[in-house]
């Protein structure tokens, strides 16, 4: 299972999870974890810790267009994430980091499977994330 499809998974059970330091953290009935999901959560835990933040500074940033941006004051540019700022492997490289990439994926994935409906003035984006 990836990453995109535990938290969909997750989201459709009512389910959230948070980062508290190096922890995860369950918010809603833990009850409703499947065992596969929950040794699904340990496997993918080192990912989660990175992607979990980042996926929920996408998810404040919703004016005046969804952004999708894990941190509002990112520099960007060459060199730079220019998501939530962080460096790339490369000084001339850009675009998303691969933490910021998968967590986009997530946002959409989750924002389908939590029933959003996503409208920017007259249109439904909702499409987009299926
Ligand atoms: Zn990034």
């Amino acid at each position: 299972m990836r990453v995109p499809e535990l938290l969909a998974a997750i989201t459709g059970a009512g389910i959230s999870l948070e980062v508290d330091g190096n922890h995860l953290r369950v918010r809603g009935r833990a009850s409703r974890l499947t065992d596969e999901i929950r040794s699904e959560l340990v496997r993918l835990k080192p990912v989660l810790l990175d992607v979990l933040p980042r996926l929920a500074g996408m998810r404040i940033h919703t004016e005046p267009v969804p952004t999708a941006k894990s941190a509002r004051e990112a520099p960007g540019g060459p060199g730079r994430c220019f998501s939530c700022g962080d460096g790339h492997d490369h000084p001339h490289a850009y675009g998303r980091c691969v933490w910021c990439a998968l967590a986009l994926d997530c946002y959409y994935v989750t924002l389908h499977a939590s029933g959003t409906v996503m409208v920017v003035g007259d249109k439904d984006l909702t499409a987009v994330a299926q």
